[in-house]
């Protein structure tokens, strides 16, 4: 039995990482521009050290988390590359030690820290209408400016982060927040020069190419390797997730006769269906289960029941891979001996076919979402280099 598994194409991350680096360099009139990689919780529970040493072949040379300890990591395997810690914090020794570029959140916070600030490179943050942290005018803007002048702080960059680049809606809040932040930063360049300016995610990227002014793109989930809405997709980004599992056993079930806890699914007529080793306790998100296609030997079913350790799948009735399950179904046989699934056949969750932002699309859930649980102590795990 070979086991739930977990497949992950760090070539596709390398690939992904190259094709913006070079999109970045084509489309931009400002010097020094490029792409600083978001490798957050693990590079969305890929694997930090996996992920960063594929952006690095890729081209990228600056990378972001929210951990000072995925900060370390990162300098324990570059010497050449510049590192952002986004959140704010006060560990100013082990952040100059490991070379750590730190988010300066607020005039309080400089007023209160200036004298361990020294010799460490600073992002000012914008809060904008995220307002998780960062300054809030640009009052407040200017009083840090002016503050680390005089005390002798080095100002690097200045930063955002979109809170509605991910959704279009009727009142516009991306486009209002984006224009805000463009006319500040009109504004402050005036006085004062950056060499970071950087606020897009993924989602704002593909919205609206490099903004004016900015250094570098912020992206995650497109480097690895699906889209944040359906306004931007292309062959370029190649999806670096394969799960499967593998059916364990096949059940004809008769008319009324129910399958799994409290009998989550229960056939109107005889019904044949495959118990595969995979569920939400290897991270698969119980939402991704039920009324959605999986693939089996080129072609998609439905999972009509979640567990644990376990899914169901309903195999006697299919659709062509091109097709999704609004298009009209094709009967096949309900008897086990004739079933076109056999025991030991692998079940795809997700693919190239089934790539993570086809099931957002369907209200499963962001893709980093369905990344950060993946179960690496329960399913079997493979890098493809
Ligand atoms: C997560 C995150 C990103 C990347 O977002 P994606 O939507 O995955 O591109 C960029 N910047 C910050 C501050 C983040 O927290």
């Amino acid at each position: 039995m070979k086991g739930a598994k977990l497949t992950i194409n760090l070539l596709a991350l390398q690939n992904n990482a190259k094709y913006l680096v070079d999109n970045i360099k084509r489309n931009s009139t400002e010097n020094n521009n490029g792409v600083i990689a978001m490798v957050k919780n693990n590079a969305y529970n890929l694997g930090l050290c996996e992920a960063v040493e594929s952006f690095y072949d890729g081209g990228i040379r600056f990378f972001a988390t929210t951990s000072i300890k995925e900060c370390k990591a990162i300098r324990d395997m570059y010497s050449d590359v510049h590192i952002l810690c986004v959140n704010p914090n006060t560990e100013f020794d082990f952040i100059r030690e490991y070379g750590i570029t730190a988010t300066l959140p607020s005039f309080e916070y400089i007023q209160e820290n200036h004298e361990k600030m020294k010799d460490i490179s600073w992002h000012i943050e914008w809060a904008g209408h995220m307002r998780r942290s960062g300054c809030r005018s640009e009052t407040e803007l200017r009083n840090i400016l002016e503050f680390a002048k005089s005390k002798d702080i080095e100002i690097e960059g200045l930063w955002t982060h979109f809170s509605w680049a991910d959704t279009f809606d009727e009142e516009k809040n991306y486009e209002k927040e984006r224009d805000e932040w463009i006319a500040l930063l009109k504004n402050i360049t005036k006085d004062y020069s950056f060499k970071y300016i950087h606020s897009q995610n993924s989602a704002s990227f593909s919205r609206d190419g490099i903004l004016p002014n900015h250094t570098h793109i912020r992206p995650g989930i497109l480097l690895y390797g699906y889209y944040p809405h359906d306004r931007y997709e292309n062959d370029k980004i190649i999806p670096s997730i394969e799960l499967s599992g593998e059916v364990i056993s096949i059940i004809k079930l008769s008319a009324g006769e129910s399958i799994g806890y409290c009998s989550s699914f229960v056939p109107t007529e005889d019904t044949l269906v495959a118990v595969v080793n995979l569920g939400y306790g290897d991270g698969l998100l119980r939402k991704r289960g039920i009324g959605h296609d999986v693939i089996i030997n080129d072609k998609k079913y439905k999972l009509v029941s979640f567990m644990m350790s376990h899914t169901v799948v309903k195999i006697d009735e299919y659709v062509h891979m091109e097709d999704s399950f609004d298009a009209s179904e094709k009967i096949i046989s309900v008897n086990i001996e004739n079933s076109e699934v056999k025991i030991g056949d692998t079940v795809y969750y997700y693919n190239k076919e089934l790539p993570l932002h086809e099931f957002t699309k369907k209200g499963v859930g962001s893709c980093s979402e369905q990344m950060s649980p993946l179960n690496y102590s329960t399913l079997e795990v493979e890098y493809i280099r």
